[in-house]
């Protein structure tokens, strides 16, 4: 057992407002640059859509993550380092700037510049790549809130899943609509994009500083490393050589070069500020206050294993394993062996992320099937009830809410609903014990306790600041150290690093 420390994020989903104010904080604190104009590290999409950049889930596409060889051997799907140098002039799983956007300004001068005209001025757009007219055709959020039902139909996790499908929702809709000939969502049947069939969400993405990093292992120049004090992936850009093999590699299209310093760059998970014990910038101004951060230990020598389980339905659960407990005697025992520091192990005991993902099981990691095991998780939402003929007490089931459980299922669970029903069932729980505790409805039947389903309402719903990020100050750095290292050293600032993925 060798242990190490990953800083991590679990983000509820039930709370995002798609207000997009992370996106706007970390553009503005780290890609505001020239030749960073198109890059959100942090981004929101609406779901169903296509997100950004374009069909970034496609992987048939962009060959990004891992596959499983018949051996068992994990290999990068778009072939390892050697193959890939042979496609450095000619590589079509490069994503290309109209596949996120071509970021434009306006011409704001000629509303204050122009003369005396018939009609009133107009600030037409302005590449900001080429300094040229254009027509905005696409943008980042250019399906935001379902703008376009046509886009949201690209969707591929919508391609293997099917309605729900409550008892009463049949008769609702016969008898109510007058539609008589509303086929029943039954099992094969496809999600459809009609105006009374519509659901959505918002899904927030960064890069998940994961275990077994695709982008690493597939950068040529070693350029790309995860940190050892605290994994957060970082590339250094006095050791990128702008191949940018990292970006097709990466399934989750979380690198993006740099077209003005011909680097990539990245989410630094903000390193300086986890480096002065604060959480990240789109973190902390989160304004639905949903996202957690916290110290999570885990078995550096059980995650190629997890990443080789031969069911993709089956990794997320590896990973809860690859996850160790804080609180074993042996855990700590191992990762003061291995340089934990007490401070680092205090937070993994008091982790909001280590209770939300592995003490109560509410949260789920994004797409565990390309196998880089990401450290972002997420707690899939609750939806409006579809409908409800008869009143019966308490709130509604999983199966019966607005947002398909297969849907979420193939965002979350490699397709496997049960853990989504598992999840939504038991915020259902803590709902209903709350309403137990306030207006007296019997308590829910259920396998927690009052106690945690009360502990489990205070995290997920009224937790001050303190109580959502954990974040210890850094073992190496001061906070002088940490904003000295960003200014002078760029984004990769440490002397310790993990490089190399487990396989190539
Ligand atoms: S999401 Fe994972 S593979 Fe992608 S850039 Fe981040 S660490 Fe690398
Ligand atoms: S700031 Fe929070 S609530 Fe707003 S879009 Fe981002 S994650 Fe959602």
């Amino acid at each position: 057992m060798r242990i190490r420390a990953q800083i991590s994020m679990v983000m509820n989903l039930d709370k995002c407002l798609g207000c997009h104010t992370c996106s706007i904080t970390c553009k503005n604190a780290w890609t505001n640059r020239k030749g960073t104009e198109y890059m959100y590290f942090n981004n929101v999409e609406t779901r169903p859509g296509v997100g950004y950049p374009r069909d970034w889930e496609n992987q048939d596409r962009w060959l990004g993550g891992w596959e499983l060889r018949d051996s068992g051997k994990l290999r990068l799907r778009g072939g390892n380092k050697a193959t890939r140098l042979l496609k450095l002039f000619y590589n079509p799983e490069q994503p290309e700037v109209d596949d996120y956007f071509e970021p434009w300004t306006y011409d704001y001068e000629t509303l204050t510049t122009s003369g005396r005209t018939r009609h009133q001025p107009v600030a037409r757009p302005r590449s900001l790549l080429t300094g040229d007219r254009m027509e905005i055709e696409w943008g980042p959020n250019w399906d935001d809130d379902l703008a376009g039902t046509q886009i949201a139909r690209q969707d591929p996790n919508l391609a293997h899943a099917t309605p729900n499908a409550p008892a009463s929702l049949e008769d609702v809709r016969a008898a109510v609509d007058g539609m008589a000939a509303y086929a029943h969502a039954g099992t094969g049947e496809r999600i459809r994009m009609d105006m009374q069939d519509l659901f959505m969400k918002y899904l927030p993405r960064t890069c998940n500083h994961c275990l077994n990093p695709a982008c690493v292992a597939a950068c040529p120049s070693g350029a790309i490393y995860k940190r050892e004090e605290d994994g957060v992936v970082l590339i250094s850009q006095d050791a990128c050589r702008g191949w940018r093999e990292c970006v097709p590699a990466c399934p989750y299209k979380k690198v993006f070069y740099n077209w003005e310093t011909g680097k990539s760059e990245k989410c630094t998970f903000c390193y300086p500020r986890l480096e002065s014990g604060q959480p990240t910038i789109c973190a902390d101004t989160c304004v639905g206050r949903l996202r957690y951060m916290g110290v999570l230990l885990y078995d550096v020598d059980k995650v190629e294993a997890a990443a080789s389980t031969r069911d993709p339905q089956g990794i997320w659960r590896a990973m809860l394993d690859v996850i160790a407990d804080p609180h074993d005697p042996a855990v700590v025992a191992a990762a003061k062996a291995g340089g934990v520091p007490d401070a680092w192990v205090a937070a993994a005991q008091d982790s909001p992320v280590y209770r939300l993902i592995k003490e109560w099981g509410l949260a789920l990691p994004l797409h565990a099937e390309y196998r880089t095991l990401p450290m972002v998780w997420y707690v899939p939402p609750m939806s409006p009830v579809l409908s409800r003929l008869e009143a019966r007490p308490g709130l509604a089931d999983a199966d019966e809410m607005r947002i398909p459980v297969s849907y979420l299922a193939e965002l979350f669970s490699a397709g496997d609903p049960e853990p989504i029903r598992a999840i939504i069932n038991r915020l259902v729980a803590v709902r209903l014990h709350m309403r137990a505790r306030e207006v007296g409805d019997p308590e829910p039947a259920c396998d927690l306790s009052p106690e945690t389903l009360d502990a489990m309402y205070r995290l997920l719903a009224i937790a001050r600041r303190e109580d959502r990020f954990r974040v210890p100050t850094s073992p190496v750095a001061s906070r002088d150290e940490a904003l000295d290292a960003q200014r002078t050293r760029g984004f990769g600032a440490s002397a310790t690093s993990l490089k190399g993925g487990f396989s190539a």
